[in-house]
């Protein structure tokens, strides 16, 4: 066991008490195959526990703070955060395989997503509704009650700050079921939260299989939202067992977004963002852009560029804090390579170099596939690994017609100056979130983030979110 684990791993968070779960499983870190540690193997009874203890701290303590104190906790628990930056970032890149300086950057958005939601938690108000004379009409926003989530593990600390910060400013209670690949930073936050004075049973955390511990989660009566982050089939399965409760979800299921880069686009500030959104966690980012739309104009440039920008990704060791990391586990690298050979009739660009990277680890080369005609499985298909296709286009109407031509719509970005038809595209383009001249806009905290089509639906993320993870109750006053 690594020596950067300050608490058991084993255990698992059940309404205040961290106790062992009847079996374990391994967890593997991915930059070496070796083994990090145990972790708990929870079942549908931990789950039906941790749901009956969530709803007590509802009925109990948590359920009785005003919005303004648990806004306070949620304060508490990002100063806390922030004060282990280090030690959660050491954790994060063991487990996910992340380099540190992204696992860092990971642990400093989770600190701003609990100050973030901190400060909004006594801020969500009703309407007053001018209605017939005689009544006095309003709306209340209110609590689920138990919400579960359902986390990946791509960039657990981020999607348990946006999915668990919001429902908790909310006063919803929640049961938490980490990836079994990487859960170490959801237990750690667990601990952090606890002693910021979380209440006993607000946040339950059970790892488990996804088989087992996710969808008894999904499936349990007892919860009334499921906020899920994962692949689109998985994301099915959970919105009909949670449709058999008829408990609403937030599905976030990736995509295959792309960028438009037109003729007048100012490359110089354009291709860090192209290269960049495509490898970021070596691709393992639902909204990765992994498609590259070009004008012709400027096609062979922006190739030369991007494939110079490629011989100089290193790709190694997470503590070696190169560009790009390894994938998730063996099982992932398998997905990418079997996504590789599909290119094999495809002219590779430019491919990245691995540097120390030992042999038992999950490494794949970063690779730009050029001149992918659209309708090609690469072009279409999310492949979740350091994968880009370049796409030449003629017209506006041609590069709009590709981009919105895959089953996802997650993100979308326009390079261009001419500000009519950044407006055009904006409008046009189907994707949950649009950049001009940028791409993820600094990974806004604030920002409204999910999809449509597969990419999934509901919003995480900013001030929307805490809509999401609440309930509007109509209240009319008959006083004559
Ligand atoms: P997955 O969707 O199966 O797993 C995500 C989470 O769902 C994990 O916590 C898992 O334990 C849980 N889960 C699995 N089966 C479940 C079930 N039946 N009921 C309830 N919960 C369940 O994803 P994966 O197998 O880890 O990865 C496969 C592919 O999914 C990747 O190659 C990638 O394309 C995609 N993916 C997308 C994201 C994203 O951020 N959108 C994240 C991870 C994976």
């Amino acid at each position: 066991m690594t020596d950067a684990l300050w608490f058991d791993p084993s255990l698992m968070l059940i309404g205040g008490t961290w106790s062992a779960a009847s079996d374990t499983l391994p967890l593997i870190n991915p930059s070496d195959g070796s083994d990090l540690a145990r972790i708990a193997r929870g079942q549908a009874s931990d789950i039906d526990a941790a749901v009956t203890d969530a709803h007590a701290a509802r009925d109990g303590d948590w359920g009785r703070m005003t919005a303004t104190e648990r806004g306070r906790i949620l304060t508490d628990i990002g100063r806390k955060v922030l004060e282990r930056v280090d030690d959660l970032a050491t954790l994060e890149a063991l487990d996910v395989g992340k380099p540190l300086t992204q696992a860092r950057a990971d642990a400093v958005a989770l600190a701003r997503y609990m100050e973030f939601y901190g400060g909004a938690a006594d801020k969500v108000m009703g309407d007053t509704i001018p209605y017939l004379e005689g009544y006095t009409v309003y709306t209340l926003r209110e609590p689920h009650g138990v919400t579960g989530h359902i986390v990946p593990w791509n960039y657990p600390m981020q999607i348990i700050g946006r999915s668990v910060g919001a429902a908790l400013a909310m006063g919803n209670a929640c049961v938490l079921k980490p990836a079994e690949e990487a859960c170490l930073t959801a237990l750690a936050f667990a601990h952090i939260a606890a002693e910021a004075g979380l209440p006993e049973g607000a946040l339950n955390v059970v790892p488990g299989l996804g088989a087992e511990a996710g969808a008894a989660l999904a499936s349990h009566p007892g919860v009334q939202h499921i906020s899920f982050t994962g692949s689109v089939r998985t994301g099915a399965l959970v919105q009909q067992a949670a449709g058999a409760n008829v408990v609403p979800v937030t599905l976030e299921l990736g995509g295959k977004s792309p960028q438009l880069v037109f003729d007048d686009a100012d490359l110089d500030a354009a291709l860090p963002f192209l290269v960049n959104a495509g490898v970021q966690n070596a691709g393992q980012t639902c909204s990765a852009s992994s498609r590259i739309l070009v004008q012709r104009g400027v096609y062979e440039e922006v190739r030369s560029r991007m494939s110079s920008a490629y011989a100089t990704l290193s790709v190694g060791p997470a503590l070696d804090d190169l560009r790009i990391g390894p994938l998730i586990s063996a099982r992932q690298k398998q997905i990418v390579e079997g996504f590789l050979a599909q290119g094999a009739n495809l002219t590779i660009a430019a491919q990245g170099r691995l540097q120390n990277a030992p042999e038992s680890g999950a490494y794949v080369l970063p690779t730009l596939f050029d001149n992918v005609p659209p309708d090609h499985r690469l072009a279409r298909d999310e492949i979740f690994g350091p994968v880009q296709v370049l796409i030449p286009f003629d017209t506006e109407e041609d590069a709009l017609r590709i981009a919105n031509s895959t089953d996802y719509g997650l993100v979308a970005s326009v390079w261009t100056r001419d500000g009519a038809r950044q407006m055009r595209l904006a409008k046009a383009l189907r994707s949950g979130q649009i950049f001009i001249n940028n791409y993820g806009a600094g990974g806004g905290v604030e920002l409204p983030f999910g999809g449509i089509g597969k990419s999934g639906h509901g919003r995480e993320k900013g001030f929307e979110a805490l809509y999401g993870f609440s309930t509007l109750k109509t209240v009319a006053a008959h006083h004559g």
